[in-house]
């Protein structure tokens, strides 16, 4: 069967074509600059990859030159649109209505609309893109899975915020958290890899990226999560600062005469390792900045890798014990300095790094020591894979 993943930001719009018996891509792509002219970059097996200027005045636009290109006769992955069996749309907020994935009818649709209030960047997109897929294929499953989703067995204690109560009634402020097809697949895969029935592993997730958070997954459930009501929470990550005091907002307001939106674009956009180091938000500038001697890139990687390791010591206590760490995404699973500054904390929990496994990146391998109390490994994540498998489940 071949399941369609799509991705829809506001102006960009993300696509797999996944074979779901070999879980091999067929075809991939982005489309970028929807609304403003549009550019398709395209690739399917072992062609190579293609960029086309395209009139992209919508996301209808958008959606019809992917699956012209996913059809074409040279450039092409299937002989008919007939061949795709489902679509699995990404869904970045299910809010409380979602705790699972769902197959997509009128009155999904509309829970994702009554919730893009708590993310109104990126559900809005979300729809678009379900909408114009439902229109161009229509009678073919769509399936929305959502990144909030995974975090909705979080206890109380972990979710609510101490705030009137008030505001979680009112308005749902509490914690959500983000990233949830990341922890879920990963925590998943590492269970495999313990080979130990999930319900009876506690797994400390850290999906380190340009955006990242760690997740405290105990029994194959998320019981506590770093993002919170938006994903500006948690880690400093490449351009936003993570938690900081909320006072520093009204300051920094004041000081700077700047509005409220202002600042909030500045805790986004500019702030994090970009904020710190100056330089950039790239943890590859980073360390080479920090090889080079420049103090703000160290100062950067050393809060990043602290705040890391600050954070699994927490989820240790949070599932009162831990069998085993991963490190996945961009970072986690590239970035070789970053791992050993964090792992090097932590000793107490038993643990000693394995030099030369550290040295590789980009490939599923334990990086602690046979002798270390708790497991540590690299797992690469794969949004899309789970997504289709997601989507699998409903048409399969
Ligand atoms: P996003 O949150 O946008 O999905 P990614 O998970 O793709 O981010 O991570 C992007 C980050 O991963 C980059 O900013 C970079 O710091 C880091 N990264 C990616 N590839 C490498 C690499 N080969 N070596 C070191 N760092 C890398």
């Amino acid at each position: 069967m071949k399941i369609l993943v799509i991705n829809c930001g506001s102006s960009s719009l993300k696509y797999q074509l996944i074979d779901s018996e070999t879980e091999g891509v067929l075809a991939k792509g982005l489309c970028e600059r929807i609304g403003i002219d549009g550019a398709l970059t395209h690739q399917a097996g072992a062609h190579e990859k293609k960029t086309y200027q395209l009139s992209m005045p919508d996301h209808d636009a958008a959606v019809s030159y992917v699956l012209e290109k996913l059809c074409d006769n040279e450039v092409g992955a299937i002989a008919s649109l007939d061949e795709i069996a489902a679509v699995g749309h990404r869904v970045v907020h299910g809010g409380e209505k979602f705790s699972s994935s769902v197959l997509i009818d009128d009155q999904v649709l509309e829970g994702i609309r009554s919730v893009s209030d708590l993310a109104p960047l990126h559900n809005p997109a979300n729809l678009i893109g379900i909408e114009a897929c439902s229109k161009l294929m229509p009678g073919v499953p769509q399936v929305a899975v959502f990144d909030t989703a995974f975090h909705q067995t979080m206890p109380e204690c972990a979710y609510i915020y101490g705030v009137p109560y008030e505001y979680y009634e009112k308005y749902g402020v509490r914690r959500y958290g983000f990233h949830g097809t990341s922890h879920s697949f990963v925590s998943k895969r590492m269970a495999e890899i313990l080979g130990r029935p999930i319900e009876d592993t506690k797994i400390i997730v850290c999906h380190l990226g340009n955006g990242s958070s760690i997740c405290a997954v105990q029994g194959g459930k998320s019981v506590d999560t770093t993002m919170g009501f938006t994903p500006l929470a948690g880690l400093s990550m490449g351009t936003r600062s993570g938690d900081i005091d909320p006072a520093i907002i009204e300051y920094i307001a004041d000081k700077e005469g700047k509005s409220l939106a202002e600042v909030m674009k500045v805790l986004n956009k500019s702030s994090g390792m970009l904020g710190v180091s100056g330089v950039s938000s790239d943890f590859r500038d980073l360390e080479a900045g920090m090889k080079d001697g420049n103090d703000r890139c160290r100062i950067a990687m050393e809060l990043f890798a602290y705040q890391t390791a600050k954070f699994i010591g927490a989820y240790a206590a949070a599932m009162n014990g831990v069998d085993a760490i991963c490190f996945t995404a961009g970072v986690g699973e590239n970035q070789a300095a970053i791992r050993k500054m964090c792992i090097d904390r932590l000793s107490f929990l038993g643990i000693t790094l394995d030099e030369a496994a550290n040295a590789k990146r980009g490939e599923e391998i334990r990086i602690s020591t046979e002798d270390s109390r708790v497991d540590v490994w690299i797992v690469p994540t794969n949004e899309e894979l789970a997504i289709a498998r997601e989507t699998l489940a409903f048409v399969g």
